[in-house]
């Protein structure tokens, strides 16, 4: 069979119009219960929503389709489908590897809540298997990952380190957030795992706070009667046909994304206010070539340091219109924020001193160029 274009999945794939008399848009089940009629031989598939419905598995065939896994799930947000993958591999004494450099709140989750459950995670600060074969440990049950990372968007090299950890059962999971399906395949390299803040470009409208996993169908069906069903981190039907229509749109935004984040990181990078640049398809990132290898697109999130990080980075923010200041990411809207964290923190996370990160949205490149400008030439 030859290979399904992405496109193609995201306009159509889960959906079957007859089962909705055509309609081009699939309905919103916003219902919690499904009634069994007993003079069908054939129940329904569908019972209680926390378990499933049909417009949450239409979300969950797109996404299974475009991560080229056997299955997905949905959830209620990132974080849901993040703390599942975890809790779903380890039990009390385990021991967990993961990357250093991942996102904020997963970082929490990993060094600090788990350990109440006597569960540890190291840290590892390199980026190939023989860097997480060194911290492993006889009791290491998942290895956890993120490429690009949080920040400064470390490259992990996926195959090497997948090929390892199945050689020894350990589990794989990758937050695969900022590529986004439509640029990078985890499964497709050996990871087991992939998970997603939905929240960020998969939904791409900034309206809804979501998550989603995909895997085997095993792993899939398991995590979802327990992880998701028992903690209740199931998605909204709402939320789920809002995140179907935002996927439809995935590709075209990518694409921008992508061709207005390379303008910028070009831009930054021949500033002579600018010490670096960290923008995984600039041939200047430290893995630039692995990340080829690994990815077929780069999102629109990237981030700068400044020479002198005495500035006031108040008046730099000033001087921005367009970008708004704030969290988050990976929406039509361009943000910027920035990072100042002591210095034991921004060991700990891996991100350096006054680190500025910009979310590339949708407006003009020009537009965006024009203030950043202004705001370097001001500061
Ligand atoms: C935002 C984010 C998350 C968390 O997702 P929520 O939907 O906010 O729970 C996880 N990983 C990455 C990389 C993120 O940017």
């Amino acid at each position: 069979m030859t290979q399904q274009h992405k496109e193609d999945i995201c306009m159509h794939g889960g959906e079957d119009r007859s089962l909705h008399y055509g309609a081009v848009v699939p309905p919103i089940y916003q219902n919690s219960l499904f009634v069994q009629d007993v003079s069908h031989t054939e129940a329904s598939r569908f019972s209680y929503t926390r378990s499933s419905n049909p417009t949450i598995e239409a979300a969950e065939v797109k996404i299974a389709q475009l991560e080229m896994a056997e299955a997905a799930r949905c959830f209620s947000s990132g974080m849901a489908a993040i703390s599942a993958s975890i809790l779903h591999h380890v039990g009390q004494q385990d021991h967990i590897l993961a990357a250093r450099g991942i996102y904020g709140p997963t970082h929490v989750f990993l060094a600090q809540y788990l350990k109440r459950f006597g569960i540890e995670t190291t840290f590892v600060d390199g980026w190939c298997a023989e860097d997480f074969e060194k911290a492993a440990r006889p009791n290491t049950k998942l290895v956890y990952l993120e490429s690009p990372g949080y920040g400064v968007f470390r490259i992990l090299d996926l195959r090497g380190i997948a090929e390892w950890a199945n050689s020894r059962g350990i589990v794989t999971v990758i937050d695969n957030t900022y590529s986004t399906p439509f640029f990078q395949n985890p499964l497709q390299m050996g990871v087991k795992i992939a998970v997603h803040s939905a929240t960020k470009y998969l939904g791409g409208h900034s309206d809804i706070v979501a998550g989603a996993m995909a895997g085997s169908s095993d792993a899939m069906q398991t995590i979802a009667l327990q992880e998701r069903s028992l903690l209740g981190a199931c998605m909204d039907p709402h939320q789920a046909s809002l995140l179907t229509r935002g996927i439809r749109t995935l590709p075209i935004r990518m694409r921008q994304h992508q061709e207005s984040a390379m303008r910028i990181a070009m831009f930054l990078e021949s500033h002579p206010k600018v010490a670096r640049v960290h923008y995984p398809w600039l041939p200047s990132h430290e893995r630039h070539e692995l990340a080829r290898t690994q990815m077929c697109g780069c999102s629109g999130l990237l981030s700068f340091e400044l020479k002198d990080t005495s500035v006031d980075y108040g008046g730099f923010r000033s001087k921005l219109h367009v970008f708004g200041y704030g969290p988050s990411w990976g929406g039509f809207e361009s943000l910027m924020m920035d990072f100042r964290l002591s210095e034991a923190d921004a060991a700990e996370m891996a991100i350096p001193y006054g680190l500025i990160r910009l979310s590339i949205g949708l407006e003009h490149p020009d537009s965006l160029l024009e203030e950043l400008e202004t705001a370097l030439t001001e500061v």
